[in-house]
């Protein structure tokens, strides 16, 4: 990402067209889910591993186990979760990850989840140009498509960070949602520079991601702030406020950071706790952006 130097200096033009590159359009919240649900829940898993590493620029043998664990262990207890619950996810995969092990990112579209793309090695796209920016992603969607033997349908950039370029390839490659915006809660429409795109926004936050609450680096430093036993009130809460106003529940979560033992049961609980309070769909990323264009676009 590059810095404006002595941004007060920027004429009207100039920090109106910034904003104005990717912005929020039409509001895009459902009067009802399908199955009537008044809440919709999204679940979505960033299958980084060893790309997590690899897409830093690092080769630290440690990390790269450490993303081997999310594979070995990790995508095996999760699936198992879902498995037992009956709820399909979403799963965004590196083009890296699923060449390691083309068989994980099969085993999981077979088993009826979603698979999204994730860039090529988890790069940064804000300090990539267009060009480069377009090849990968463009490579990721046929690395995949050639994987799971359909084409993928969403993005989600690494780390969230996007370059002014990314939502117009997103947009240009015809794909049906981004999901590594924040500009609200529920769906809306992504504009470009002030027009619509067609594209929809299934929005994330810092705050419905695991990492934010129970990652450890040792450089930078990074520790997990908050118990378990916090985490789950926090997802907790923010769903029972989504079903409270009627809206969308997304999640994300990493499974090297989510797949421990003693933290899976947090994914196990809050579907069980969904499931309980009723009134609920469970879709994938792609599903619910499907819904919200047909249902509450003009
Ligand atoms: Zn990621």
């Amino acid at each position: 990402m590059t810095y404006q130097p002595n941004p007060w200096e920027l004429e009207e033009e100039q920090w109106h067209s910034k904003i104005n590159r990717v912005r929020a359009g039409q509001a895009l919240k459902p009067a009802t889910w399908p199955n009537k649900a008044r809440c919709a829940v999204a679940l979505s898993f960033d299958c980084d591993h060893e790309t997590y590493e690899l897409g830093n620029g690092g080769q630290s043998i440690g990390r790269l186990a450490w993303g081997e664990f999310g594979r070995r262990v990790g995508v095996p207890r999760i699936l198992d979760v879902l498995k037992r619950r009956d709820v399909k996810g979403s799963f965004f995969m590196p083009a890296v990850c699923a060449l390691i092990d083309p068989a994980e990112t099969k085993g999981i579209a077979l088993a009826g989840h979603e698979i999204g793309i994730h860039g090529w090695i988890h790069e940064n796209n804000s300090v990539l140009n267009a060009d480069t920016e377009r090849d990968l992603i463009l490579r990721s969607r046929d690395v995949l498509e050639k994987n799971i033997g359909e084409r993928p349908v969403g993005f989600r950039s690494a780390n969230w960070d996007l370059s002014p370029n990314t939502i117009a390839i997103v947009a240009e490659m015809g794909l049906e949602y981004d999901s590594s915006l924040m500009a609200d809660e529920d769906c809306y429409e992504i504009l470009l520079d002030g027009a619509p795109t067609g594209v929809i926004e299934v929005p994330v936050e810092w705050l419905r991601d695991d990492a934010v609450y129970l990652m450890f680096n040792r450089e930078p430093a990074t520790r997990p702030w908050l118990s378990p036993d916090d985490v789950f009130k926090i997802f907790k809460r923010e769903f029972d406020a989504a079903w409270n106003m009627g809206g969308l529940f997304q999640l994300v979560m990493h499974p090297f950071i989510i797949g421990y033992r003693s933290r899976i049961w947090i994914l196990e609980r809050l579907i069980e706790h969904a499931q309980s309070k009723g009134n609920v769909w469970f879709g994938t990323h792609a599903e619910v952006a499907q819904w919200v264009k047909k249902e509450a676009k003009n």
